[in-house]
């Protein structure tokens, strides 16, 4: 009768709109096939970063760092770091012994950086900066000692030494005037100056994922490689000094860091992105720039997550067909709350009262809904995040003429640490990518802060012996 005709229509809109929801989260699912093509690409924009003749327009810049060992645990004193461009900024004290029992103690504090400040002039950014190392200062008793001060700064710098850093764009949040093209030092000394209160002896400057490994050589030799799957997305290596074209020399290694999140920036990861990824880019802060993080890391996920439920909502699967001025609001799913929604541990009832939180009134079906767009978002992440790491770790096995080679990677970031899924599927990813190389994954407790320290105590170590 009429009932029965009603729920077969039902269940046939039903299963129309399931099937719709399965196309359009398709889209995320890479096959190995594609994923071996993106590891593919990423080796010819390593190649051409490193190239004389094609360093220029390279996408992915691999920009030498003039760390060219890991620590040999000789490093040893005091030392101050900054770490900016993750999370949170901070500024931390590092205490290094040497010898039978060497030890690194750490004291920090984080603070906060406004958004108009990180989106201001770039005085007001190193005026603040320096306001807070002032603070901490007073904290720790030591204005008056003149520390060796390390700076991990987590953006692209073109460095010419250990301690002159060009800024060549910024990434992620920052958007700070007056800073692209200078050294970031000078910007910092001449701030530190300004305050006419204390002085500091900047030594280094130090990407985050040259930080991180350095944290985990120190514990583990067959460290040589950094990542961060974080706010941002990047790795370094040390690489073979005769393959850096642009360096003098061909003895030995240096580190590179590679800047690989501006991969797919000369659209060769144009196939791959979807419509979502699209208008991601297109309302970032840097519209064109940093494809690769964009599907990568944890300040984009959750805004791929959003443009992919409102198509949804707006397509009448979500949240009644309505767009709430919750789901118009960039920025709302931070990493912990994908993360917090994809945990295998959480009932429904409680991903509901998760988007509850957030603001979004969803049903039982939306909450079901809404954890698989999540999924696939932070599934095609990790799998994009392992088929670089595969080329990486092939472009080292190479390098060193192996067939297989033993490697460890450093790790640090909110998305590698927080998320339930992401670190197990990137690993997978990789052994899956590169069978020749067996990669083992260190996480770095607070690498960058600590990794600035060892690499500014390298530092003050080389300078003596010149000196001497
Ligand atoms: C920056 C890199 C940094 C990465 C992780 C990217 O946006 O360009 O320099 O290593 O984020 O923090
Ligand atoms: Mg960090």
């Amino acid at each position: 009768g009429k009932g029965a005709a009603m729920v077969t229509a039902v269940a046939y809109r039903l299963a129309e709109q399931s099937r719709q929801i399965a196309e359009i989260l398709s889209e995320f699912r890479l096959t190995t096939e594609q994923l071996l093509e993106v590891k593919k690409r990423m080796r010819t924009e390593i190649q051409n970063g490193l190239s004389k003749s094609t360093q220029d327009t390279a996408t992915v810049k691999m920009l030498p760092t003039f760390v060219r060992s890991t620590p040999d645990g000789t490093e040893h004193g005091d030392f101050l770091a900054l770490d900016l461009g993750g999370t949170n900024f901070r500024v931390l004290m590092v205490k290094i012994r040497s010898g039978k029992r060497r030890t690194v103690e750490m004291h920090n504090k984080i603070y906060a950086i406004p958004l108009e400040v990180m989106q201001g002039t770039g005085e007001e950014l190193f005026d603040h900066i320096v306001h807070c190392i002032s603070d901490f200062l007073d904290y720790m008793g030591m204005k008056n000692a003149r520390l060796p001060l390390g700076f991990t700064f987590s953006f692209p710098c073109r460095q010419t030494s250990l301690d002159a850093g060009i800024l060549v764009t910024w990434t992620k949040g920052f958007k700070a005037t007056d800073c692209e093209g200078e050294d970031v030092v000078g910007l910092l000394r001449e701030a530190i100056k300004r305050r006419e209160e204390f002085d500091l002896d900047v030594v280094a400057v130090v990407n985050d994922t040259v930080g991180t490994m350095m944290t985990c050589a120190y514990e583990e030799p067959t460290c040589e490689i950094g990542l961060i799957a974080g706010t941002g997305s990047n790795a370094c290596y040390m690489e073979e000094m005769r393959n850096i074209e642009m360096i003098e020399g061909d003895q030995g290694r240096m580190c590179v860091n590679m800047e690989w999140g501006a991969f797919g920036d000369n659209g060769c990861l144009d196939d791959i992105r979807t419509e979502y990824d699209r208008a991601v880019d297109d309302f970032s802060l840097n519209p064109g720039k940093q494809r690769y993080e964009k599907m990568c890391s944890g300040m984009y996920l959750g805004e791929i997550v959003r443009n992919i439920l409102i198509d949804m909502t707006k397509k009448g699967f979500l949240f009644r067909g309505q767009i709430s001025e919750t789901l118009k609001t960039r920025g709302i799913f931070e990493t912990k709350f994908l993360s917090q929604i994809e945990s295998d541990r959480l009932a429904l009832l409680q991903v509901r009262s998760i988007l509850q939180h957030l603001g979004l009134d969803s049903t039982c079906d939306d909450s079901i809904i809404v954890k698989e767009v999540c999924g696939a978002v932070s599934h095609r992440a990790a799998q994009l995040c392992g088929a670089g790491m595969a080329a990486v770790v092939d472009k080292i096995r190479e390098n060193r003429g192996l067939d297989h080679l033993d490697i460890t990677v450093g790790v640090d970031g909110t998305l590698y640490k927080l998320h339930p899924h992401f670190s197990g599927i990137m690993h997978q990813t990789v052994a899956e990518l590169a069978p020749q190389c067996n990669v083992k994954f260190l996480l770095s407790e607070d690498g960058s802060g600590k990794g600035a320290a060892l690499i500014t105590a390298v530092g003050c170590r080389l300078r003596q012996e010149l000196n001497n």
